[in-house]
């Protein structure tokens, strides 16, 4: 059942988990998300980037995860617009159906340029007086977190300021935060294990002890996943994501939801890529997206349960 966004972060906040949010692009997609949270009994975020948005024309993922909803009405579910970036996007995200927007004031349009504090509080500012009186949560980021996403971003990554966030939410009071705490977009985040800030979080916890915060670029890269995708003729090199244990200890400071996406991409094109290499005389695409659609399920369901989600769906009222 579709809910708003603030009722799963709320639970989640009060219960200490964090709801993992995965991206969708497609039908198997939106299956897999929905199939691995109602399989391990947990609330879910289903995101749309502002990329995906267009790239399924607005209406047809929409309806795609709508019907998941009602395919589960016992898994509370949020529809979450990710990187919003204009009040038209929010706009238009509200109108298709969403529940839950973000949006990111910590850049300027182009994804190039970051804005500045006060040009980030007034964007918010506006997009929560549209959102909040049609029942649609909002979530805004301060601090920027880098690296690449939908083609756009930036490399640097600027940790958020704990007294400016506490400022922030003063004057725009959000339903959820993303703060930048040394995690970054995509797949080649770090050369080294990477280490978060987790000074910076605890002084944001403490400055902030009732706002859900938000985790982005909490990809793992699994090396198994990554040694499929190499085995089968890719060529991604050698990378790390964020490890699970240090994506648990964030829980405890505030952390209510928990961004994974390249993970997802990883596992799909590991599947398909194995699947063509096993079989180059087939061409049926059920035959390639069914495996890579179990693949995805497999590490939703994995991180559900990392995160602390699982058995909490019936839980929400
Ligand atoms: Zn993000």
């Amino acid at each position: 059942m579709l809910v708003p966004g603030k009722i799963i972060l709320d639970h989640a906040f009060h219960n200490h988990y964090a709801v993992g949010a995965f991206n969708a692009n497609n039908m198997e997609q939106v299956q897999a998300i929905i199939d691995a949270a109602a399989e391990t009994q947990s609330p879910v975020f289903i995101q749309v980037s502002r990329g995906a948005l267009q790239y399924s024309r607005l209406i047809y993922l929409r309806n795609i995860i709508q019907a998941a909803a009602e395919e589960h009405p016992e898994i509370p579910m949020a529809m979450h617009l990710d990187h919003g970036n204009s009040l038209a996007v929010v706009k238009t995200a509200i109108g298709l159906g969403f529940t839950s927007v973000m949006i990111d004031g910590s850049l300027d349009e182009s994804g190039k340029k970051a804005l500045s504090f006060t040009d980030n509080l007034a964007i918010t500012q506006a997009v929560l007086d549209y959102a909040r009186p049609r029942g649609v949560s909002v979530e805004a980021e301060l601090g920027t977190i880098g690296g690449v996403e939908d083609g756009a971003g930036v490399k640097r990554i600027l940790v958020t300021d704990p007294a400016q966030a506490e400022q922030f939410v003063q004057q725009a009071p959000i339903d959820s935060l993303a703060i930048a705490i040394g995690t970054s977009h995509g797949a080649y985040k770090f050369k080294e294990k990477c280490e978060l800030q987790h000074s910076v979080l605890q002084d944001i916890h403490r400055r902030l002890p009732t706002t859900p915060l938000v985790m982005h670029g909490s990809s793992s890269v699994p090396a198994e996943l990554v040694a499929i995708v190499n085995r089968y003729g890719g060529q991604m090199p050698d990378t790390k994501g964020v490890d699970i244990e240090q994506l648990q200890s964030t829980i405890q400071q505030g952390v209510s939801k928990i961004n994974v996406d390249t993970d997802g991409r990883i596992a799909m094109t590991g599947a398909i890529r194995q699947f063509f290499a096993e079989h180059p005389d087939k061409f049926d695409p059920r035959e390639y997206l069914g495996p890579a659609r179990a693949a995805l399920k497999a590490m939703v369901a994995a991180r559900l349960i990392a995160f602390g989600a699982a058995g909490n769906a019936s839980k929400i009222k």
